[in-house]
């Protein structure tokens, strides 16, 4: 194996190495088959298998219960930002945004086009460091649905438990902490994520949506954007992303493999751990995020000076430490530990924030 560096990259992110070894072995040729999976049809019984398999790899991993959908989408969590409020939003109708960081300003830019929306709440005053608490919330009680980010990937800030929508549809983007822990999937009623941070490579886009919400869409809509189009064809309406669904499948066979989600998110809470510690240890690192909103796959934090969080990329990267550069909207250093990422990365990391202090504090 040619040797591989600490990836620390937010999106496309590091990918278990047992499932690249595995799709590498079985690039040219699936066992038995003769060709790729890239090269197969989309409707051939192989293609049927794997297919099926990620979905049931999906719904066991999460628990997903009957009642739900899961969809393999493409467009990404982009799209999805669209795809909710056409659906979702009735005309006379209006949506609930919860508002903690990037992601989720851009999911409330689309839902406006499409119809009236409720910020319940923003918290660009704690300049998105922390999540609203129950009496900051504005909801309504008549909301289509409210919306949030289960973790803003951009300010590395996690909701730490699903707030209490009463009868309300609760619809989250969890593009960047699905499958890192385990979630009551019945508190939604629909949950979407881009595959690209913890389940496999771009272009693939994870849909879970509870059955009943599939009979609020107004009728008319682009065949392409309309759920149910997807419901009814089992993702299978047009061509799929079959190569992003068989690494997806992988994926979850490894998640499984080592352990589940149980097992995933104490692994993720002792990885973020040594890394917060070591920002907790000095005042030369100071996290962006409050301490009880921490995000387990984003850690954030901020140096003395601009310039010196300049060189502490370029020589963490010149070391094998590639990727932790923080957003160019929020500066600073990002920390992306997705589910694949190793605990040994994030020993490296510490140890390299050490040195670096002790030749720059
Ligand atoms: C990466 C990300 C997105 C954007 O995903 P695309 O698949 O690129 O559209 C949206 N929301 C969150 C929380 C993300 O982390």
């Amino acid at each position: 194996m040619t040797e591989r560096i600490f990836n620390f990259s937010a999106g496309p992110a590091v990918l278990p190495v047992p499932v690249l070894e595995q799709a590498r072995d079985e690039m040219l040729s699936l066992p038995g088959v003769g060709m790729s999976v890239m090269e197969i049809s989309h409707r051939s019984p192989t293609f049927d298998e794997i297919h099926k398999s990620a979905i049931q790899g999906m719904r066991e991993l999460l628990g997903i219960p009957e009642n739900y959908h899961v969809l393999f989408l493409q467009g990404g969590a982009s799209l999805q930002f669209s795809m909710v409020p056409i659906n979702l939003l009735p005309t006379g109708a209006s949506a609930d945004y919860i508002i903690t960081g990037s992601w989720g300003k851009k999911a409330l830019k689309e839902a406006k086009k499409q119809g009236a929306v409720n910020v319940a709440a923003d918290m660009a005053d704690s300049r998105y460091t922390r999540v609203p608490e129950a009496h900051e919330l504005k909801l309504d009680p008549h909301a289509a649905y409210v919306h949030l980010t289960t973790n803003e990937t951009i300010e590395g800030v996690e909701w730490q438990q699903e707030p209490e929508m009463g009868d309300v549809s609760l619809v989250a983007d969890a593009s960047s902490d699905i499958c890192s822990r385990p979630m009551d999937i019945g508190k939604y009623a629909l949950i979407y994520a881009g595959a690209q941070k913890n389940l496999g490579p771009s272009g693939v886009t994870v849909v879970i949506i509870r059955d009943d919400l599939l009979s609020r869409i107004p009728d008319g809509l682009h065949t392409m954007l309309d759920y149910r189009t997807h419901t009814q064809n089992d993702s299978l309406y047009n061509t799929p992303n079959t190569w992003g669904i068989y690494i997806l499948n992988l994926v979850c066979k490894w998640v499984k493999d080592k352990g589940g989600l149980e097992a995933m998110h104490s692994e993720n809470k002792a990885k973020a751990q040594l890394i917060y510690d070591a920002i907790d240890a000095t005042d030369f690192y100071r996290g962006h995020a409050a301490t009880e909103a921490r995000s387990l796959m984003n850690v954030t934090f901020r140096l003395p000076s601009e310039d010196l969080e300049k060189r502490f990329a370029k020589e963490a990267s010149a070391q094998g430490l590639d990727g932790l550069k923080g957003h160019r909207s929020v500066g600073g250093i990002r920390a992306s530990i997705y589910n694949a990422f190793p605990r040994a990365g994030c020993e490296a990391l510490v140890e390299f924030m050490r040195e670096f202090e002790r030749k720059n504090g």
